[in-house]
């Protein structure tokens, strides 16, 4: 079952005199319980890609559907139900001020008590935690919890953008153990973008290559990975083998 579709998704800023196409007639699809992996060198255009299908931004050409239904130019607060972002810098998206149980509450329309000690269960983190604020807990953990806010909402569709990336490199494999978890409950979807094509490996079976705007190769992971067609793919799984010794 497809969850969701962009056609020709086309997004261009105004960068001092010069217009950027940041984005350039993607298309893409994310089916039922599917993670797929956006990978791109900065700049390539994977935030603003990501920033057009959660609403946040609208884009100047293309459409987008869920399940099916146009969804281009509605308002995020309608998009949230099926689809919630997670940001690189989870302690910013978190209230300073507010106990972690009274933010991610604000998500829960409809989920239980059982459900939220579930989803901790789910991510390693300890109920103890509900009670705390967001600087008192580490960044690994911080991050989990947003996981666990956006999971809470109900929503069918995780849209992760570079949510490793703040994170020492223990910690980014405790992310991507806590994913490889919840993976295997497949209640959900996500869509990762992120530069480290190594780490999308570990997690994702389908990857869109991104340069300049411009999707330049898609398929299932493991035969990208294997068998890459664009030098530009090829350039990302060598450095990535580089930077592995
Ligand atoms: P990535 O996430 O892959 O690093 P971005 O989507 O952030 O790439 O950026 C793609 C291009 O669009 C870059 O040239 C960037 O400078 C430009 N860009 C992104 N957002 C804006 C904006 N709000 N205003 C002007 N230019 C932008
Ligand atoms: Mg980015």
């Amino acid at each position: 079952m497809e969850l969701l579709k962009g056609t020709e998704l086309t997004k261009a800023y105004r960068k001092k005199d010069r217009k950027v196409t940041a984005v350039d007639r993607v298309s893409f699809s994310l089916q039922e319980k599917e993670f797929l992996a956006i990978v791109g060198e900065s700049g390539s255009g994977k935030s603003s890609l990501l920033r057009l299908i959660a609403g946040l931004d609208r884009p100047d050409a293309g459409r987008l559907y869920y399940r099916g239904e146009d969804y281009t130019g509605k308002k995020c607060g309608d998009i949230g139900r099926f689809l919630q972002m997670v940001f690189q810098d989870a302690y910013s998206s978190f209230d300073p001020k507010m106990k972690m149980l009274d933010s991610v509450r604000e998500c829960g329309a409809g989920k239980s008590e059982e459900d939220l000690r579930e989803l901790l269960k789910s991510t390693g983190l300890d109920e103890a935690l509900l009670m705390k604020r967001p600087g008192e807990l580490s960044g690994g953990q911080c991050q989990r919890m947003s996981i666990v806010r956006a999971l809470y909402s109900g929503a069918q569709i995780l849209l992760c953008d570079e949510i490793t990336s703040a994170l020492d490199v223990s910690t980014q494999a405790q992310i991507v153990h806590v994913f490889q978890q919840l993976r295997e409950e497949r209640i959900f979807s996500a869509i990762f973008v992120s530069h480290d094509i190594a780490l999308m490996g570990e997690l994702c079976e389908r990857i869109m290559v991104m340069k300049d705007g411009v999707c330049v190769e898609e398929g299932m992971m493991q035969e990208v990975i294997a068998h890459p067609t664009h030098d530009y793919t090829k350039l990302l799984i060598e450095n990535a083998r580089k930077q592995s010794f």
